[in-house]
């Protein structure tokens, strides 16, 4: 199968010595001492990532996982949920969590700029009788990052647990799990920490153990029940096999990750993408909050989205990805998170970009790919 260079929104690429791990020979998990210190291990490197003493684990399954699962074991039937949204992510909130019988209400926020903090302060005011409520750090349908840490500090005030989707922004953006007060986090092994796809990370606070503990009905499910892992270490038991050769393999990335200036890295490719994107005569998406982890840009009049994507792929092998919902078609984003925040494949993803709008009638102002090179020396 031909690969193409995988500059999306996540997928990410995944680092050689990562993918060169999943082939090592690996232990029995259910028997072997070393297997529990091995994952013990793991997690404090996930706990740095996260910014967090509080217990964390990884899941074995793709990101929805960690927000099913948590959906699933925080809310009990009548469970009024305050669903905090700005975008397609965000909104997806409200149906899980009417899957487990709670009563969903929405603060909904202009999907072109970060959720209006102060507009929340107000609506909490008039009501804040919410067990639970859920929202996005990264938006990564329109490369939005909200400010959790101010909605935090607001859902804190009135004692409403959180639960934060940062599946395209842990290890990308600036987020501190304790310091701003955060429940639940959940984090997806195929965004910025390029691991492969199939692992769900998650932090859970003390006060969302204690809902979880203190319901009146058992949580509805086996595959879900975020309290069936929590002693792991002390009973020296997990509830199911896990993968360990995504395990292993996933620990490499989370030292690559360590090892690297991850935030700034992140930042310095970003702004530099964005810039040289606007010099081109393109326009971003967003009007605020802008990702550091993936660019949203409008597709230009003259193009069809398609034409873009086959042609990105067929004359230059590089995907790139398009949007979801009422952005299809309007909207391509350029990931550059994890192994794909480097300087070499977004110069490469946009020389080819420029190269496909030349040929499909649009001339950018400026050669996307060596602004991008002045923009970054800046
Ligand atoms: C990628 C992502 C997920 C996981 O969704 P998949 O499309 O199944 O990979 C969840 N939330 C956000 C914000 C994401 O970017």
């Amino acid at each position: 199968m031909k690969v193409p260079m995988i500059m999306t929104a996540g997928p990410t690429e995944v680092n050689e010595q990562v993918r060169k791990a999943m082939s090592e020979r690996a232990t029995n998990p259910d028997l072997d001492m070393n297997f529990f210190e091995f994952y013990k291990e793991s997690i404090e490197k996930l706990k740095m990532i996260y910014k967090t003493k509080n217990e964390t684990f990884i899941l074995n399954g793709e990101g929805m996982l960690g927000l099913d699962s948590a959906c699933c074991s925080l809310i009990e039937k009548g469970d009024r949920v305050l669903c905090i949204e700005n975008g397609i992510f965000g909104k997806g909130f409200g149906p899980m969590c009417e899957t487990y019988g709670a009563e969903v209400i929405y603060f909904s926020s202009d999907y072109k700029n970060t959720i209006d903090a102060e507009k929340l302060e107000e609506f909490l005011k008039l009501d804040s009788n919410f067990k639970i409520a859920t929202m996005v750090h990264c938006e990564t349908p329109s490369g939005i990052v909200n400010p959790v840490e101010k909605i935090a500090e607001l859902l804190n005030r009135y004692k409403i647990i959180s639960v934060v989707d940062a599946v395209s922004s842990l290890g990308g953006e600036e987020l501190e799990t304790d310091k701003w007060g955060l429940d639940i986090v959940l984090g997806g092994s195929q965004k910025a920490i390029s691991s492969p796809a199939g692992l769900t990370y998650i932090t859970i606070s003390k006060r969302a153990f204690d809902k979880m503990e203190a319901r009146k009905e058992p949580i509805p499910s086996f595959y879900c029940n975020l309290l069936l892992c929590r002693n792991w270490y002390q009973d020296r038991e997990f509830p199911y096999t896990q993968p360990v050769y995504n395990l292993v393999a996933n620990d490499i990335a989370f030292d690559i990750c360590l090892a690297s200036d991850y935030l700034n890295k992140h930042k310095k490719v970003a702004t530099a993408v964005r810039s040289a994107l606007k010099r081109g005569g393109l326009e971003l998406y967003a009007e605020s909050g802008y990702a550091n982890t993936v660019t949203a840009v409008m597709v230009p009049e003259s193009i069809e989205y398609e034409d873009l994507f086959n042609t990105m792929v067929r004359d230059y092998n590089i995907m790139i990805s398009g949007s979801l919902g009422e952005l299809y078609n309007k909207v391509f984003r350029i990931g550059h998170m994890g192994e794909n925040a480097s300087e070499d494949k977004i110069y490469m993803c946009l020389n080819a970009l420029n190269n496909t709008f030349e040929k499909l009638g649009f001339k950018p102002k400026e050669k996307l790919h060596l602004s991008f090179v002045e923009e970054v020396n800046k």
